[in-house]
This record gives structure tokens, C-alpha cells and sequence, in this order.
């Protein structure tokens, strides 16, 4: 069963035994839609909800099953973006100065920096301006939580494995709106792989996936338009063996983007990505290091806790 490392966080760890665990772990950072009480839009919900990867964590659903983590936000994005970096804080939102560093980004300047201005469509999410209390409850319950269980995770493994692979899950709405870097009006690809121009993963990572999606027949554009944001940034390091990649799906394959509802192709989807965690699964057991988990781990004398805890193991590798 998954685990809540907050109220606001799933952490859903392998169910298989160690002997069929992966290096690997997927994060949906945007497909919460449970809305806080203290949220405080002035928006219809239903043009707020457009904000949503709605459905994301369900499309990798197989995950745990195939011995990788999945983590998902609850919360939705349109409350904090846990794919911004903390500096990207938007003063025209604020009440009064904020009093940390800013460092704003171009996501910023269209209204969609940390703490969502605007919508995609052009609105404003508030009739009012928040407090700076405000915006630092939502990093300590949501931002911050969120980016410690993505940290640990990636960071656990690698310890473990002395490598790690990392899929950070998205969706996209099938033609691009008023903000979005490509301009409006533009038809999306199937699948968008963003690797921030080959700097947070392996080429190879890159083109395995991007060759396996094709094979299942979709279409897949590479860094175009979407290279990655802050999550495949943060905690990548392709030469020490952490690997990043940002996944964005077009909404069209899986639903009713008006609705929200899965439309009839959800669970064939849902099935092609399981295909696809499976050989990613492969791909990185293939992969890990000459000096990693396969030698010297001795799986008979040491207790796991399989099926509750990721790879804090505290037994002692010799890398
Ligand atoms: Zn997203």
C-alpha cells in the first residue's frame, strides 16, 4: 500500500521482493486535485482545473509493480509548482516583499512562476493578493515535502545502486495555449521528452525512450517544445550515474480534456506505459555501474523491509 510521507504526498514504494526492485523512479508532480481549503481562487474551478496533468499517477500506476517508486503530489499545481525553483516568486502576487532571494524566470513573467498568477488562458487565479505567510505555508506543507521525498528516493537508490534513473511525469493539453513557449494554437506530439538539451540524463536514456514510444507507434519530439523544468534539474548529475528525464503525454491519447474524464484509450495507454516502465526497468538494470549493486550485496543476511521502505537498507555496500 502506498505510504503518505505528508498529508499532501504518495509515496508508493516497489511491491515487489529486492531481487525485483529497479534503479528507478517516477515522479507526477501536477495531477493532484485535491484542492485546499485555503486556496482562495476567484476563478470558475473548471478553467482552474485546465492546470491540472489530471490522471498522470494513474497512467503509471504499474510502477511499484515493476519494482520502482512512484511519488504524486495531491495537491494541485495551480496551488504551488513544485516544478519551479523557490527563487522564481512572483512579487506582483505578494501583499508585501517578499523577504528571501528572487531570481525569476521566464516562467514568472508569464504568470506561471511558483505560485500561479494566471491560468494558460490568460485569467487571473485571484481578486486578491496573497500573503507572504501565505506562499511560505504552501512551500513548508507542500513544495518542500514533495521535493524531500523526490530527493531521498533518488538519493537512496543511488546509494544503493550507485545509480539511478528518474522519470518525471507529465501531461500536456493536446494544442498549446496563450502562454505556452511554442505560441498558441500548436498541435502536440503523442509523447515530449525533455532533457534540458542532454544535460540531466544519458543521450542514451533519452533516445531508449524515445525508440521504445516510437516503436509502439506514437510520435515523439525530444526538447521541443518542452525541455524539463526545476525537478529533472535539481537532483540530476547524468556523470555520477543520476539520470533525469521529463515525460510530457498528450491529454488526447487518455481524456476529455473538457470533462477530465478518461476517454476509451486510457487503459490501452495505461498499458503501453506499463510496457514502457518494464523496459525502462530493464534498460536501467542494464546499466548500472561496473562497481554497483551487483557485487557485494548480499541479499541473504541483511533484513529488508520489503514493501515499506525504499532502499534504507543500512547494510554496507564496498563500492
Ligand atoms: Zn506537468
Amino acid at each position: 500500500m502506498p505510504e503518505h510521507t505528508a498529508n499532501q504526498i504518495l509515496v508508493s514504494p516497489p511491491v515487489t521482493d529486492h531481487d525485483h526492485e529497479i534503479p528507478v523512479v517516477f515522479d507526477s508532480p501536477h495531477s493532484g486535485t485535491i484542492y485546499p481549503d485555503d486556496f482562495g481562487f476567484a476563478v470558475p474551478s473548471a478553467i482552474l482545473r485546465m492546470a491540472e496533468d489530471t490522471h498522470v499517477e494513474k497512467l503509471y500506476a504499474a510502477a511499484p509493480g515493476n519494482g520502482a517508486t512512484l511519488i504524486a503530489a495531491q495537491f494541485p499545481r495551480s496551488y504551488i509548482d513544485c516544478n519551479r525553483s523557490l527563487l522564481d516568486i512572483d512579487q506582483a502576487l505578494l501583499a508585501t516583499a517578499w523577504p528571501g532571494p528572487i531570481n525569476v524566470s521566464k516562467k514568472t513573467e508569464k504568470g506561471i512562476g511558483l505560485v500561479w498568477r494566471k491560468l494558460d488562458t490568460g485569467e487571473d487565479i485571484y481578486s486578491r493578493r496573497l500573503s507572504v505567510a501565505e506562499v511560505q505555508r504552501r512551500i513548508a506543507t507542500c513544495y518542500a515535502p514533495y521535493h524531500k521525498a523526490v530527493r531521498d528516493t533518488i538519493n537512496g537508490i543511488h546509494k544503493h545502486y550507485g545509480a539511478v534513473w528518474h522519470i518525471n511525469c507529465h501531461s500536456m493539453p493536446a494544442v498549446s495555449g496563450l502562454v505556452a513557449e511554442e505560441g498558441p494554437g500548436k498541435p502536440r506530439a503523442d509523447f515530449v521528452l525533455g532533457d534540458r538539451d542532454g544535460s540531466t540524463c544519458s543521450p542514451e536514456f533519452t533516445a531508449f525512450i524515445a525508440a521504445t514510444l516510437r516503436g509502439f507507434g506514437y510520435d515523439v519530439k525530444v526538447n521541443d517544445p518542452y525541455k524539463g523544468v526545476e525537478l529533472v534539474r535539481a537532483y540530476s548529475d547524468p556523470a555520477a550515474h543520476k539520470h533525469s528525464i521529463q515525460i510530457e503525454v498528450n491529454r488526447k491519447l487518455y481524456m476529455d480534456e473538457n470533462s477530465r474524464a478518461p476517454n476509451v484509450n486510457f487503459a490501452p495507454l495505461q498499458n503501453d506505459i506499463a510496457r514502457l516502465i518494464k523496459s525502462i526497468g530493464e534498460f536501467a538494470r542494464a546499466n548500472i555501474p561496473e562497481h554497483g549493486h551487483h557485487h557485494d550485496c548480499d541479499h541473504d543476511h541483511h533484513g529488508h523491509d520489503h514493501g515499506h521502505h525504499h532502499h534504507d537498507h543500512g547494510h554496507g555496500h564496498k563500492h
